[in-house]
């Protein structure tokens, strides 16, 4: 960045920097057109760079005349906001988890799942973004709950991560598919950032993918629910409900008394009858607490007539108490849960090598930078993540 001297001579401030990222296509145009006072086809040549071109910085972006580089940089614009600071890839080549640094040091992470095509397609190639850095919902299952709350990412943060990921995949000729915000924090708690992220995600002039690949999951922020219904987005939600009782979820989820199973089941249905898109439920199968046939029975029976979907997941395991039950008690109770009438699959495990349920890869190097030592004595150095367990979804 350059900074121009100021009348009396002396340094002015640098401008603050932001990302380019972060413009919605409108926005781009009226930075470029209204306030630098260029073409409307720079505009396009930005957005292309960065969304076909994934330019890291502006010196990336082709067909720029200098003077416009020169004028974005004074004005402190960059484009990439995240650096990688750690990857990790399962054994089968399918899960890639990444732990990427944010301004001020903030750590998060973001997985690649990618699931084989049929006949020699390409891939579906889902990433899961992280929202907030830390999450201030507290599941007890959840490495990233027990962390607590850092704070909330940018738009050009979360889309920065999905954005690192299609440069991986774009080296094997293959290309990200769907986007699920479903990693570390809750994004309706981080509402209008989440909402920005899927319109620069899903406008056709930035990143361009279908509003319907994508999904976003909430423990159950239910004014969000009703909010984003509200959107004209076509994105899924994903409900974590865990428990088909309100005793039983609010041992597992601290903070959802505010929202029972009835009013979140409602908020359910009022999102269908807006956007004509069935709900998920999301239900980490976890073993001795609400893995038993009978609760199945139970949740069946709350969720009969909404004709939703229902994800068990078996718990990833953790460092934590709890346990993944095993193959069998998945399987009983999603027998249990399908013989009260309602759809469900058991999630594929995916990535358990690789510490892939959020939080654990922070929490991991946050151990090993705990262990090792350090020269400077025990505090961490500087862009070290902070202690922190994470996300058992
Ligand atoms: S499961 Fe999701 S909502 Fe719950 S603490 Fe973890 S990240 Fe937050």
């Amino acid at each position: 960045m350059t900074t121009e001297p100021a009348p009396d001579g002396q340094q002015q401030a640098p401008a603050p920097q932001r990302s380019l990222l972060r413009l919605l296509p409108a926005e781009m145009e009226e930075l470029v057109v209204a306030r630098l006072g260029e073409p409307r086809y720079r505009a396009d040549q930005i957005l292309h760079g960065l969304y076909r071109g994934f330019a890291t910085k502006v010196d990336d972006i082709s067909g720029l005349p200098a003077a416009l580089r020169a004028r974005l940089d004074a004005d402190g614009y960059l484009v990439d906001v995240a650096e990688e600071a750690a990857c990790s890839r399962s054994d089968d080549g399918l899960t890639t988890k990444l732990l990427l640094r944010l301004a001020g040091g903030t750590l998060v992470e973001s997985v690649l799942m990618q699931y084989p095509g049929a006949g020699g397609s390409h891939p579906r190639s889902t990433v899961c973004v992280s929202t907030q850095a830390g999450c201030a919902m507290g599941c007890v299952f959840c490495a990233t709950g027990q962390m607590g709350f850092e704070r909330n990412l940018q738009a050009e943060e979360i889309v920065a991560q999905v954005i690192h990921f299609a440069r991986l995949l774009r080296e094997r000729g293959e290309h990200v598919t769907n986007v699920v915000f479903m990693g570390m924090g809750e994004p309706l708690a981080n509402y209008s950032e989440t909402i920005r992220a899927v319109r620069l995600l899903t406008d056709q002039r930035a990143f361009g993918l279908a509003q319907r690949s994508v999904t976003i999951s909430t423990v159950g922020v239910i004014r969000g629910i009703d909010r984003l219904a509200e959107e004209g987005l076509q994105a899924g939600l994903a409900i974590s409900l865990h428990a088909p009782n309100d005793a039983l979820r609010q041992k597992l989820i601290p903070t959802a008394a505010p929202h029972s199973v009835r009013d979140l089941v409602s908020a359910a249905r009022r999102y269908f009858r807006k956007t004509g898109r069935r709900v998920t439920f999301e239900y980490a199968l976890i073993e001795g607490v609400n893995d038993m046939p009978e609760l199945a029975g139970e949740l069946g029976r709350v969720l009969r007539d909404t004709g939703a979907h229902v994800n068990l997941i078996p718990l990833n395991p953790t460092a934590g108490p709890f346990r993944r039950p095993s193959r069998e008690r998945v399987l009983t109770f999603e027998r249990a849960l399908r013989a009260a009438g309602v759809n469900c699959t058991v999630r594929v495990e995916r990535g358990a090598e690789i510490a892939a349920a959020c939080g654990q890869l922070r929490t991991a190097a946050a151990a090993a930078v705990r262990k090792a030592p350090s020269a400077r004595g025990p505090e961490s150095p500087s862009g070290a993540p902070s202690p922190a367990p994470s996300r058992g979804r």
